[in-house]
């Protein structure tokens, strides 16, 4: 398949406006998730092509910074007007990349938009806060000032979302940035920098240097001209690089995995509860930091609630096209990790009720294709229950009341969403105020925030910040107090 009129063979960086290839002159492999066949390359950046990036995002920065932010947000809404233009080349690139169905890749894309228009807006406000003050004649006030270089860093879930996430925050609040694309969705972040750049994005104003984790990832984490990092990813990550920003005291804001708890009560709407869990364990193949990965049901209506989720999991379709319910993993080093982890629970004492198995035969063949998967009798100890495992598996837990269920779903390393099924508001308000998370759902599925809600979670799911919302704005600019005084001699 040719693939040239969206992107190129051999992905470059994006370093001051300009497209180039790694210094070393070489490249890194992204195979298709839905063919296992080799999809592009892209450029294997090192601490050398990092440090031209940072030094191109330093250049441009006072510039960027001494531009009014209102102007700021007029160039970034030609970036989303450009992106509006390009949507379905935009889509096109994201479905084969991730193998995410057309459909799906549009809906991110159009999500990617209104993110994007959220924070254009943010360029006419900006607050910061005027107050009182203790002293006679004097006014109290912060502004907002850009941090300097943000050093972003995504991972491939959702690419094209994962990339505004993190750039129109950083560029509104007049920072610079380098973006670390995500391995195994190169061409997503080239193809947003050249809308930029076609938009009228100042050259510098945000770079973007493709390379793997530990090679350009860590050297941009480290470098002492990157003034705040943002990350999405593992928890495994986040950790390596809070050390490592915390050596230099740099600001850091991670966004970690989940393990999410979906609970369904005697007194749920079962339809709705299967409808949600099948939505919230699966779409995108499992591969949201959001999924529900444990369904925590009550005694009452498991035996029911098990028998339709079962037949609707048999009968989902796994593919890459628009008839299908989810498509691939990311890659065949996850695939084979699921595969692992099911194992072990098997040996654990874990009972596989659906899937479990890679999927071959003609449609699936060579793809990085996982059977949606549901295991039951497990342990909430083992591996299984408390690990993430980002694809397309859950699994099942019995609970006798709402008490167990509550402590069940507090019972993880994680805390990023959860969510209720049940018809009593005491129920739902109890759940909501008690459970230990960063985002609560009542009657719906585990899902992420929109654009103008802080999104973001508790123990191992970050670390205390929240993106996007104006809360992002936090992340990427450092509040000044400004105190203003009157001299009563002078008036
Ligand atoms: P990952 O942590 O392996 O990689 C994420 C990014 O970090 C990639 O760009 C990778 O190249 C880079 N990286 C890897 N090692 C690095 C290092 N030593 N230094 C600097 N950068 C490094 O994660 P993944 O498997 O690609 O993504 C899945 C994870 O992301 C899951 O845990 C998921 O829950 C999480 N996630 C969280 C959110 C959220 O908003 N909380 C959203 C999406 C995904």
């Amino acid at each position: 398949m040719s693939t040239e009129h969206l992107f190129p063979e051999k992905i470059p960086n994006w370093i001051g406006g300009k497209q180039c290839a790694a210094e070393s002159g070489e490249w890194l492999e992204k195979r298709n998730p839905h063919s296992g066949a080799v999809l592009s390359r892209a450029a294997r950046s090192r601490s050398v092509d990092i440090n031209a990036a940072v030094g191109a995002a330093k250049e441009a920065q006072p510039e960027w910074a001494g531009t009014t932010p209102v102007r700021r947000g007029e160039i970034l809404h030609q970036v989303v007007l450009g992106m509006q233009a390009c949507k379905r080349e935009i889509a096109e690139v994201v479905a084969l990349e991730t193998g995410k169905s057309p459909k799906e890749a549009l809906g991110e894309t159009g999500g990617a938009i209104s993110l994007g228009l959220f924070y254009a807006g943010e360029g006419q406000r900006l607050y910061g806060r005027t107050t009182t003050s203790g002293m006679a004649n004097r006014q109290a006030m912060t502004i907002r000032q850009p941090a300097g270089v943000a050093g972003l860093i995504i991972a491939a879930n959702t690419p094209i979302a994962n990339v505004a996430w993190k750039v129109f925050p950083a560029l509104i609040c007049g920072n610079t940035a380098v973006l670390k694309a995500a391995e195994d969705t190169p061409a997503t972040a080239w193809i947003f920098g050249e809308v930029a750049h076609k938009a009228g994005l100042p050259a510098g104003v945000l770079n973007i240097v493709q390379g793997w984790g530990e090679e350009a990832g860590a050297p941009l984490v480290a470098h002492p001209g990157v003034d705040v990092i943002s990350f999405t990813g593992s928890t495994e990550v986040g950790r390596l690089i809070a050390e490592i920003a915390g050596k230099r005291l740099a600001k850091v804001s991670l966004e970690l995995g989940g393990k999410n708890a979906f609970v369904v009560c005697d007194d749920a709407d079962l339809e709705q509860a299967v409808h949600w869990a099948v939505l919230s364990a699966f779409s995108n193949a499992g591969q949201r930091c959001a999924a529900a990965s444990r369904l925590i049901v009550f005694d009452a209506v498991y035996e029911d609630f098990r028998r339709r989720l079962l037949e609707r999991t048999k009968a989902l379709k796994v593919g890459p096209t628009d008839n299908d319910d989810f498509g691939p993993v990311i890659n065949v080093r996850q695939l084979e990790n699921m595969l692992a982890a099911v194992e072990r629970a098997k040996e654990h004492g874990a009972r596989v009720i659906a899937g479990g198995y890679r999927l071959t035969g003609e449609a699936h063949r060579d793809g990085f294709y996982m059977a949606p998967t549901l295991v039951e009798e497990i342990s909430p100890a083992d591996e299984f229950s408390q690990a993430e495992f980002f694809g397309p598996i859950a699994g099942l837990y019995t609970v006798d009341n709402f008490d167990e269920a509550l402590s069940l779903a507090n019972d993880s390393p994680y805390g990023l969403t959860a969510c209720i099924h049940t018809q009593s508001v005491h129920r739902a308000l109890a759940f909501t105020q008690k459970v230990q998370t960063g985002v609560v759902i009542v009657n719906a599925g585990t899902y992420g925030s929109e654009p103008h809600m802080p999104f973001g979670g508790v123990k191992n799911s970050g670390n205390g910040t929240r993106e996007p919302g104006t809360e992002a704005l936090d992340i990427y600019s450092n509040l000044k107090d400004v105190y203003l005084n009157i001299n009563p001699q002078k008036l």
